[in-house]
């Protein structure tokens, strides 16, 4: 059992309940054997349905033999991830949005540290659990900011208070100094993550519910320059899962001939700092839709597979997976769970030279 598959799905309440082929997509996840389906429920401080939608949704699932858990995007991308380019909601007028260095705010993305964003998410999470949802995924924006080795973080007043209190030594400098003269590693730099690690801690323990096993979801490459330390995360909540960051789900970056060695070296980075493969899961993503194709799906399966991951988690943000990416599952079952069977590949040393360019 230890080797055996477990495939995730996500989508909206309303992709099961409205969708006038429903009924085929219930069939097409079966048939590829999915078996857990996170319900997108709240994004961008929006409720992606209502409780009614919800909870109907949860039933219906559970009533074709899918267990039914829950996923929200908590604080915002900053930028289209969700719909797309330009497509995405804002945050609430009401929640304070984060600042970067310039003292600008950052479209989309909220500041960890804005207590009306703890307060509805707090809000939101503890209803979850009373409607009976025991695991909580939060997408990968829960973090200081984008993708890349530059340091990051929320330079609003609070942040930069707290940063100050933490670290004196460092209180007197502005945020374009500290960004100036932060180097990879040293104090300053450590200093800087450390306190963006902290508001990632603190989302979490002011937001989960007793009762509520927290998931969070790693950016490719993801690191504690960019706010999250899986370490740190697991010693306060042992059971917490994470999903690995891989990027590449849209086929010109996955067929670049470094992506597989890049996709590769982001999942055992982050799989040794999880430190077992029970509590990890895939970024089987297909972004924008249809981006990636059925073929270089099952491809980034294998990978995945091939590395050690067995609970694989397909996304596709809005837009519901096509009949050719269920029928290319379903066909290549049989040889992912023989896959699966086999011990995990050994990697060669950690090529840093290249994991930034891609
Ligand atoms: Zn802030």
């Amino acid at each position: 059992m230890k080797n055996k598959l477990h495939f995730h799905y996500d989508f909206e309440p309303r992709a099961i309940l409205k969708a006038p082929n429903a009924a085929q997509r219930i069939a097409w996840m079966k048939q590829a054997g999915v078996e857990t389906v996170w319900l997108d429920a709240y994004a961008y401080g929006t409720h992606l349905a209502t409780e009614q939608e919800l909870m109907d949704a949860k039933k219906l699932l559970e009533q074709h033999g899918f267990r039914v858990q829950v996923l929200t995007v908590p604080v915002g991308h900053g930028g289209g991830a969700l719909l797309g380019d330009g497509g995405d909601p804002g945050i609430p007028p009401a929640w304070q949005s984060r600042i970067n260095a310039a003292g600008q705010p950052v479209a989309f993305a909220s500041c960890m540290r804005g207590e009306r964003m703890l307060d509805d998410s707090r809000a939101v999470a503890q209803r979850y659990c009373e409607l009976g949802f025991t695991e909580i995924f939060f997408d990968d924006d829960l973090r200081a900011g984008p993708w890349g080795p530059a340091l990051q973080g929320c330079c609003c007043p609070a942040c930069m208070r707290a940063f100050g209190q933490k670290y004196p030594q460092y209180a007197h400098l502005s945020a374009p100094e500290i960004f100036a003269a932060a180097t990879e590693g040293d104090d300053l730099w450590n200093a800087w993550s450390d306190v963006q690690c902290d508001a990632v801690q603190s989302f979490l323990e002011q937001t989960v519910p007793d009762g509520m096993t927290p998931g969070v979801m790693i950016m490719h490459n993801g690191d504690r320059r960019h706010g999250v330390d899986i370490d740190r995360i697991k010693k306060r909540y042992p059971n917490a899962l994470f999903r690995v960051g891989e990027g590449h789900f849209e086929d010109a970056s996955f067929t670049h001939p470094l992506a597989g060695d890049a996709i590769a070296h982001s999942i055992r980075a982050h799989l040794c700092a999880i430190g077992s493969t029970e509590n990890a899961f895939s970024e089987s993503t297909v972004y924008p839709e249809n981006a990636l194709s059925p073929e270089h799906l099952v491809q980034k399966l294998r990978l995945e597979i091939s590395l050690g991951l067995r609970n694989l988690f397909l996304m596709s943000g809005l837009f519901f997976l096509d009949e050719p990416y269920w029928q290319a599952i379903a066909d290549a079952r049989p040889e992912l769970d023989a896959l699966a069977e086999c011990e995990p590949v050994e990697l060669p040393g950690t090529p840093n030279d290249f994991i930034w360019q891609l």
